[in-house]
């Protein structure tokens, strides 16, 4: 007999940057960001965080799908910086 299905999974749950402080999330230089840039390479969710953080519309702060916002415009990532997290991509 099939069991009952459980609560329905919050894509928050699945959020590869649950645990890191709001300082590195919430960031707003490149470099205090790289370890939630490191976490969304392997995020699952990248693509529900964009939607609902929209971070243009929301004039966004922080690390949302990969991607560093500083009111709500795309932060430049150094070179460095991305090859960083590329590496991190890449491992498995
Ligand atoms: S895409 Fe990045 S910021 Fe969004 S939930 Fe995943 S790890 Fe966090």
């Amino acid at each position: 007999m099939p069991s009952a299905p459980g609560p329905a999974t919050d894509w928050r749950d699945l959020a590869a940057c649950a645990g890191l402080p709001d300082h590195v999330v919430f960031a707003r230089r490149p470099k205090a960001a790289l370890p939630a840039l490191r976490a969304c390479a392997g995020c699952a969710v990248r693509h529900p965080c964009l939607e609902v953080v929209d971070p243009r519309a929301s004039w966004f702060d922080g690390v949302c799908a990969g991607r560093l916002w500083r009111n709500g415009r795309e932060v430049r990532i150094s070179a460095d910086a991305r090859t960083a997290v590329r590496v991190k991509e890449q491992q498995p």
